[in-house]
């Protein structure tokens, strides 16, 4: 794999692999090794999976998938030039996970189904109610699922978006690598 994929061998750990080599190895090996990432973190994962199927940090992957309904709202609000607050309160005096003030359009990501959660969910949709502000609760789902509950908050509004939700994540999720990659090697740069 050092031929055949240099990138990839650039982010051997040759701490954590100790005696390993990238030289050692072809590219479809199924051996399990450690990785650091040019996002500054460190895992472990076949190399296989890396070299052949593409796949990227998995920390990073979890931290997008988490970030998946701020940065879709973002995403779509952002096209439109519509600004969004995120853990605002002025709005209802409770924190809203993100709020568009010029639509009048509250999201709320509630994590786990608790009985504490789902009151919070409720008196906050009152208030939102109250001060006739629509609010979306998009609760925990698979990623498309999520994007289509929040261009439904976004349709009760009257703005209504048909591109492609695979399309969209895909887009968004480029966007968020490449700034996780350039923001932690400036950091290392900084440091050393
Ligand atoms: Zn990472």
């Amino acid at each position: 794999m050092a031929e055949t994929d240099p990138e990839l061998t650039a982010q051997w750990d040759e701490k954590k692999n100790g005696v390993l080599r990238p030289t050692e190895f072809s590219r479809e090996s199924t051996r399990k090794v450690w990785w650091k990432g040019p996002c500054g973190h460190s895992w472990r994962d076949g190399i296989f999976r890396r070299a052949v199927e593409h796949r990227g940090c998995i920390h990073c992957e979890q931290e997008f998938w988490e970030l998946l309904p701020q940065l879709m709202i973002l995403y779509y609000a952002g096209q439109r030039g519509l600004k969004v607050q995120r853990g605002a309160s002025e709005a209802i005096g409770m924190d809203l996970d993100a709020y568009i003030p010029e639509l009048g359009l509250a999201f709320l990501f509630p994590r786990g189904h608790s009985q504490r959660m789902r009151r919070e969910v409720m008196v906050k949709t009152y208030l939102c109610q109250r001060q006739e502000i629509i609010c979306q609760v998009i609760p925990p789902l698979n990623p498309l699922e999520t994007c289509a509950a929040i261009r439904r908050g976004f349709s009760k509004v009257h703005l209504f978006i048909h591109t492609d939700i695979s399309e969209d994540i895909a887009v968004v999720k480029l966007a968020y690598q490449r700034r996780r990659n350039t923001a932690d090697s400036q950091q290392h740069q900084k440091k050393s």
